[in-house]
């Protein structure tokens, strides 16, 4: 299996150059040059299996020749970051009705399900290669810490992750800083999170501190995170519906990453029905699905926040599928997105669009709302990022569908924003509970761009001779 960019004008990779790469060179995302599919008989064998089993089958079409023996320690690797023995467990909510619980991982949100597999993955491939890297990020507080719990102790790799000084919720400062590993290094910054954005990208801008580091990122854009998630639509669909009855996901949607796996599957012939795209008032999804013009708008502050997106950037790969795959079609689009504030496809592609994606954006009302009635109902508590999803569910789900909502984080993650709407907070599972007691590691620095490059460089100690840049930067 090799790997083709959107933009068309990318070298060519496998599986594990795709892995190292992250964005293709051309600017775009990379994808399967062709969609492997899964038969009747195969899916069969996966109906109600493990977990470990059905990621095994359904990544083995795209993992090319890294040897999926080596890859299927790694999934273990990776599962066993999880609470639950089974990942992503499935509740019943009532007839047909279904939520998938996404929250088991280290920091209590999907991204886990992803990155927990990532971490081991990039570090086994660099070890086996000699290579170390350094990982320099930028969050506002939800992401930076999937990606320390993915690489904490691994020896192929530091990591740097920068947030806004007094700027993160608590629990999302500590579920970085109380990581005790010699590997990872937080940094806050005395600025803003636009503050720490300019300096990353100052920083891999800076050609002689890049090699001489070694800079690299596990961005939301890498193939694998996508790959990662299509396991759980498999083994929820081949669980609830086995090869012949079609299972429908509603799925909380930002950067459309979570979603687009479920469309993975579908065209991996798994019985998936309707992929259902809930928003919050942050809506370019929804409108672009309604009306066919993708369309620049201001970013607003929501209970959800891990879904307060201007740009999708997953988004790229489905226009890719929608435009026949023409590479240089989508990067006209692409470009009229920056040059103009957005673009609009013809009737033909949005009508392919909608073949595909239904959606609903939900207001902030209505998310507390769907929280309230999520404990009046069903006696459970939900994060507001889940709500939108259960609100969309309501609303589009259709007579005798089957729908699986996904649970994208834990309710203790948001939990001022849960206590506000249902009058109860919502208590951090058994092995974060002492978090607050927990000691912390982190250095305060000026938002001052020497001063963060020299930081790194003499927390990394490495001589400048592994230079040499390969094919894969
Ligand atoms: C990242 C995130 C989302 C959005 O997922 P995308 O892949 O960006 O669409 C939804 N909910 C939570 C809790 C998240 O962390």
């Amino acid at each position: 299996m090799n790997y083709v960019s959107t933009r068309g004008h990318a070298p060519v990779l496998d599986f594990e150059a795709v892995l190292l790469a992250g964005l293709a060179s051309d600017g775009g995302l990379y994808v399967p040059e062709a969609w492997p599919t899964l038969s009747g008989d195969e899916q069969r064998a996966l109906v109600a299996r493990d977990y470990r089993e059905v990621a095994r089958a359904v990544t083995r079409p795209f993992i090319g020749d890294f040897d999926a023996e080596r890859f299927g320690r790694l999934i273990d690797i990776a599962s066993a970051g999880f609470a639950h023995d089974q990942v992503a467990p499935l509740r019943q909510l009532g007839p047909g009705a279904w939520l998938m619980e996404l929250f088991h991982g280290p920091t209590l949100a999907f991204k886990d399900v992803a990155l927990q597999l990532i971490g081991p993955l990039f570090d086994d491939v660099l070890e086996a290669r000699g290579e170390r890297v350094t990982i320099v990020g930028a969050t506002s507080g939800d992401t930076g810490s999937a990606a320390i719990e993915a690489c904490r102790d691994r020896g192929a790799v530091e990591i740097f992750i920068l947030h806004p000084e007094g700027r993160v919720s608590e629990i999302q400062r500590l579920q970085m800083t109380t990581v005790d590993a010699a590997n990872v290094h937080n940094i806050a910054v005395r600025g803003t999170f636009d503050d720490c954005q300019a300096l990353l990208k100052e920083l891999f801008a800076d050609e002689d501190f890049r090699r001489r580091a070694r800079l690299s990122a596990v961005n939301s854009i890498n193939w694998v995170r996508v790959l990662a998630q299509v396991v759980y639509y498999a083994q929820a669909a081949l669980a609830l519906g086995g090869p012949d009855r079609p299972v429908s996901f509603c799925v909380p949607s930002g950067n459309f990453g979570n979603v687009f796996a479920g469309y993975v599957a579908k065209r991996m012939g798994l019985p998936i029905g309707r992929l259902l795209v809930a928003t919050n008032r942050n809506d370019i999804l929804h409108r672009f699905l309604q009306t066919g013009a993708y369309e620049l708008g201001e970013v607003h502050a929501t209970q959800s926040p891990s879904m307060d997106i201007q740009v999708s950037s997953n988004f790229e790969r489905l226009l890719f599928d929608l435009l026949d795959r023409d590479g240089d079609a989508v990067a006209g689009l692409i470009g009229d997105m920056k040059t103009k504030g957005g673009f609009k496809v013809s009737p033909a592609v949005i009508a392919r669009a909608r073949a595909e994606f239904t959606s609903h954006a939900v207001s902030e009302a209505e998310t507390a709302e769907a929280m309230a009635r999520a404990r009046r109902a069903h006696g459970i508590t939900v994060d507001p990022h889940t709500a939108v999803g259960l609100e969309a569910a309501a609303k589009l789900a259709e007579p005798g569908e089957v729908m699986v909502t996904l649970a994208t984080a834990h309710p203790a993650k948001f939990a001022d924003a849960v206590e506000a709407a249902t009058g109860e907070r919502p208590a951090l599972p058994p092995r974060l509970a002492d978090l607050a007691r927990r000691a912390e590691h982190c250095d305060v620095l000026d938002n001052d761009l020497d001063a963060v490059r020299a930081h790194i460089l003499a927390r990394i100690g490495r001589p400048n001779t592994l230079a040499e840049e390969t094919s894969a930067p």
